[in-house]
């Protein structure tokens, strides 16, 4: 096991190609914070700042959302949806078409291991094409009322919606996003996490080419308290979509109070990922590995905490343990690793800081510091600590990163007791091959999502969101697109006195 190195806090300009510039975009223009602060974007395999963006403030905000709004009345909500969807197929085209070099920039900024951002980058313009198709199934309701009328309910797009997205599917977010909104007919004005902006900054150099107009999608770039908070607070935006930690959904919720916003929250998870003793054994540990190590566990839905039945519980863990000493760790440019660094020097602290609680509260059986390898670039070693109990804070708190909690139980109904038993209920995971076990546990688990002998795909055609403290709303599939929509009660009176009060 390697030891807890200290690293530098902040990233290195010393040497290699000089930062790239990015500017926001705003009202179809790319352009500098009004203020002409900047911050660096880093490289997090290498330390290095690799760009600079504009640091955007609440002027900027004011600016795009000014933008937004006029976008809407003029433009946007009265572009038929026919024409909404074509928009949403070309960029997706854009991002079939650019897919090396998005996935490469979105590694270089992310860390993520190359195949895994091209992965992204297939499933942002799947998700952009599903929203395509579905502008034109977005429809109302003929009421049967007893009385001579024709009752209606309209759908109507929202109007300027606030997206605030985290640093971990940089596009995807921004996909399963923007999708959404703009197949409803709404303008947006999204704000991308500090650490990760690049990637959605470079694909807006097709906004203008695929035929989105001016203000239809603005993007401000900044961190939270400078260009989020700004951005909950501006009166011109109807609805908040975000995604990110518990803390912030919550501050987001209550600064979204005062003009009675529309919220929808994505925050995290401490998934429960259970493994019966009748699960296929090679599959399970996959599954397991899986389900927690994929993009360094930086992944709202990672299956963090892996329940055990006591049957299997010692062999698990060894096979657990000797396969992710396997886990090659490094650049994620590199093809022969599976696991890139942390986004960043803050996250990769605060994981560490999770390594060092976790050796006290549990036993190590992988892992536990930074790979000796590396003297730079913001990696930890795939972790996993065994014996670990349910209240522990490495089984309750959520840790973005690659650890794994392994928790041993006896029956299904201890499983099913040690899985809720968190405040949070993004997703879960059952592995077993007796169908009837694994509906009686399906249906027990307070989760937005449960697999069965799998972890972690999500489609886009289907619901995405948490229980609990792992917010509300949905994303994706036509769910996600209620989220931008009002309704409308129409009434049209088809009697011919109809008032005969007087
Ligand atoms: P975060 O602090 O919740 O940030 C998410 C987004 O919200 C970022 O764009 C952030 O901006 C913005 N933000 C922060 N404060 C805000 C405020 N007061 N008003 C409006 N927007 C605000 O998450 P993070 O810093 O990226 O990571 C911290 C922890 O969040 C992670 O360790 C993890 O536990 C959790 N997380 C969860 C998910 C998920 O998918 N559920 C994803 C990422 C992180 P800046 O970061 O640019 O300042
Ligand atoms: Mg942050």
């Amino acid at each position: 096991m390697a030891t807890i190195a200290q690293h530098d806090q902040t990233g290195r300009r010393e040497s290699g190609a000089a930062p790239q510039r990015f500017q926001m975009y705003i009202g179809g223009q790319f352009v500098d914070a009004a203020g002409g602060g900047t911050f660096d974007v880093f490289d997090p395999a290498t330390e290095q700042v690799m760009a600079t963006c504009p640091a955007g403030t609440a002027a900027d905000v004011d600016r795009a959302a000014r933008a937004a709004h006029r976008a809407f009345y003029e433009v946007w909500r009265g572009t038929s949806a026919q024409e909404r969807g074509r928009v949403l197929f070309r960029l997706a085209e854009r991002v079939r078409a650019r897919r090396a070099e998005l996935a490469e920039l979105e590694t270089r900024n992310s860390g993520k291991p190359i195949a895994e951002a091209e992965f992204d980058m297939d499933d942002t313009a799947t998700c952009f094409e599903y929203y395509a198709g579905l502008a034109t199934k977005i429809n109302g309701d003929v009421l049967p009322v007893p009385v001579p009328a024709v009752a209606l309910a309209m759908r109507e797009p929202m109007g300027v919606a606030g997206q605030i997205i985290p640093w971990n599917y940089p596009l995807l977010m921004a996909a399963w996003k923007l999708g959404p909104a703009l197949a409803a007919g709404c303008t947006v004005v999204l704000k991308p996490a500090e650490q990760t902006p690049l990637s959605v900054l470079r694909l807006a150099s097709d906004f203008e080419a695929v035929g989105l107009p001016p203000g239809v999608v603005n993007i401000v770039t900044g961190d939270g308290p400078s260009a989020g908070a700004p951005l909950v607070a501006h009166p011109m935006v109807r609805k908040i979509a975000f995604t990110g930690s518990a803390d912030v959904g919550r501050q987001i919720m209550r600064n979204a109070a005062d003009q009675l916003k529309r919220v929808s929250l994505e925050l995290g998870g401490k998934s429960p990922n259970i493994f019966f003793s009748d699960a296929d054994f090679e599959s399970a540990i996959d599954g397991a590995l899986f389900g927690v190590f994929i993009n360094q566990g930086e992944v709202c839905s990672a299956g963090s905490r892996v329940l055990v039945q006591r049957d299997i519980y010692k062999k698990f863990v060894d096979a657990a343990a000797a396969k992710a000493k396997t886990i090659r760790v490094g650049s994620g440019l590199d093809r022969a690793n599976k696991m890139g660094p942390l986004v960043s020097a803050e996250q990769r602290d605060r994981v560490v800081q999770y390594l060092r609680v976790g050796a006290r509260e549990g036993k190590v059986a992988a892992g536990g510091g930074v790979p000796a390898s590396h003297t730079r670039g913001w990696f930890v070693e795939p972790t996993i600590f065994y014996d670990v109990d349910n209240g522990a804070r490495i089984a309750q708190e959520e840790i973005f990163g690659p650890v794994m909690s392994v928790i041993p139980f006896t029956d299904e109904a201890d499983a099913i007791r040690i899985a809720n038993a968190t405040q949070y209920g993004l997703a879960a995971a059952v592995w077993t091959r007796d169908i009837f076990k694994a509906f009686r546990v399906v249906r027990e688990l307070e989760a937005g999502i449960v697999w069965v002998n799998h972890m972690q795909p999500t489609m886009v055609e289907a619901p995405w969101g948490g229980y609990k403290a792992s917010g509300f709303g949905r994303e994706l599939g036509r769910w996600g697109v209620e989220e931008y929509l009002e309704t409308k009660q129409v009434f049209i009176n088809l009697d011919e006195k109809p008032i005969g009060w007087y």
